[in-house]
């Protein structure tokens, strides 16, 4: 039983004293205390509005790893469900794997432990961006490998939980120290522009409130963004290391309470602004694989200036910039509970009004795990060199995606160069097995046609599935080869 003391003293403060207690003498590679890791990192997720729970696991998850606190003692102290999040994000002990074998075991229990509570990614993510902003004190040739690391593994997962915010900041630090050079060369092509670009903006936004009046628009706010350093430096590879070609570099935001007003000020800025052809995007109507949502347009200003217009709802824009991480802070949040450290962790994100949850919050209910997670656990289980491992991740899962459409509108996303098999087995297991033709854009093509961004496939299917060897060369996705091998191994007699 527990005592009396641990029910009155609240999760987060219990949570709080424990670290502090725990991690007392150790000191970063910066010279601060440790325990500022720990509280930096709980930091990010009471910004991102998750729950006490989250909160504390934050603060923990260092203690099993760092501090000698045994599993045992832990699981009396927090619970079963703290327990879970701390020990996920922890890595395995030193003795049973040495090296790189250690470091992909460790990853690879990291993403079951995420599979079955998305709450231990996005705990990672806060503890990684922590490391992120504090990399400075790292040996460089360390800085460089953590650097690429998070590049390579860490964004790529916060873009897919939709969490930009944090996206944005990682792939920024990333950037910083593993391509030095470049960084600071886009850093200062954008300071020799930044003044340009504000007096465009601030101009255009007066005008657009001008007109807001005159239509009558209500409850909507405006906001600035600009582009991070690391997609500007990607979209100057793609376009030819032309800075003044990339549009979006700053963008006005409105923010709308309605659907309908998003289109009506479409309207209305169409109407009074000339619009770059070609550039003008529903997200609203085709929202991204992430869920992503929002109007995008360019026009131009009248006075030799090209401005990038983002308009959305105030719910699309909290989705867009905490993803996954909203919707799990509505689930978990229990205001009900009085805790001092946990109030003031949370004035850091002003959220708005929800109803309480009066409950104690089960794990059921905020596990709604992606579709994406489960296959990523799927695909690594098949996978047993380490090299094997990482390579998968990059080529499959991490290598940037397009967007494929059905015939209905619906969305598939996919790895680059992946083929109408890929879309089929993607879409549907048992389309792939009874693929027998596609046509892309109305078109038939070669079953080896490597599909492009924004193609509409149509799968044409046989009643008799006749999976071959031969698919297996015209497959990109691990998901379709590892579905090919199993059709196949099916469709062998066996001889014993
Ligand atoms: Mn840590």
């Amino acid at each position: 039983m527990r005592s009396p003391g641990s029910q009155t003293k609240s999760l987060v403060t219990k949570a709080f004293n424990f670290a502090q207690e725990a991690h007392k003498g150790q000191i970063r590679n910066s010279g601060e205390p440790y325990f500022n890791h720990v509280f930096e990192t709980a930091k990010i997720l009471a910004e991102l509005g998750l729950g006490k729970r989250t909160v504390s696991a934050g603060l923990l998850h260092d203690v099993l790893e760092d501090a000698g606190v045994t599993d045992e003692e832990f699981e009396q102290e927090f619970g079963k469900e703290v327990f879970f999040l701390v020990q996920g994000v922890t890595k395995l002990g030193k003795i049973r794997y040495t090296g790189e074998q250690r470091h992909v075991e460790s990853l690879r229990k990291f993403f079951v432990a995420m599979s079955k509570d998305i709450r231990v990614l996005i705990i990672k993510l806060a503890d990684r961006l922590h490391n992120m902003r504090t990399l400075e004190h790292v040996h460089p040739e360390k800085r460089y490998r953590i650097a690429m690391e998070t590049m390579e593994i860490y964004v790529p997962l916060a873009y897919r939980l939709g969490i930009r915010k944090i996206k944005r900041e990682l792939e920024d630090l990333a950037f910083k120290y593993a391509l030095t050079d470049k960084y600071e060369e886009i850093k200062q092509l954008l300071k020799e522009r930044r003044s340009d670009k504000e007096r465009y903006l601030e101009k255009f936004q007066k005008n657009l409130l001008k007109a807001f009046a005159g239509e009558k628009v209500k409850d909507f706010n405006t906001d600035t963004r600009m582009k991070s350093l690391y997609s500007i430096y990607r979209k100057m590879i793609s376009k030819e290391r032309d800075i003044d070609k990339i549009y979006d570099i700053s963008a006005l935001r409105i923010n709308v309470s309605s659907i309908s007003d998003c289109y009506k000020v479409l309207g209305i800025i169409h109407g009074i602004w000339r619009p770059l052809p070609g550039r003008i995007k529903d997200y609203i109507a085709f929202p991204k694989p992430n869920g992503y949502q929002s109007l995008h347009t360019t026009v131009f200003t009248g006075d030799g200036g090209i401005i990038e217009i983002q308009i959305r709802t105030h719910e699309m824009h909290e989705r867009a910039e905490y993803g996954m991480a909203s919707h799990i802070a509505y689930k978990e949040n229990d205001s009900s509970i009085e805790d001092p450290y946990y109030s003031w962790f949370k004035q850091f994100f002003p959220q708005p009004e929800k109803e309480p949850i009066a409950d104690e919050v089960t794990s059921e209910k905020i596990k709604r795990i992606p579709g994406w997670v489960k296959e990523l656990v799927d695909a690594q289980s098949y996978v047993t060199l380490p090299t094997e491992f990482i390579d998968n991740l990059k080529s499959d899962f991490f290598e940037h995606r397009m967007f494929i459409f059905d015939i209905n509108g619906e969305v598939i996303d996919l790895p680059v160069d992946s083929t109408p098999l890929d879309f089929a087995y993607e879409k549907d297991i048992d389309e792939g097995n009874h693929f027998h033709g596609a046509k892309v854009n109305g078109k038939f093509v070669a079953l080896n046609t490597k599909l492009r961004n924004g193609d509409i496939v149509e799968i044409i299917t046989k009643k008799t599935p006749q999976v071959t060897e031969k698919w297996l060369e015209y497959c990109k996705t691990i998901k379709a080869k590892q579905q090919i091998r199993k059709a196949l191994e099916e469709a062998t007699p066996q001889n014993s």
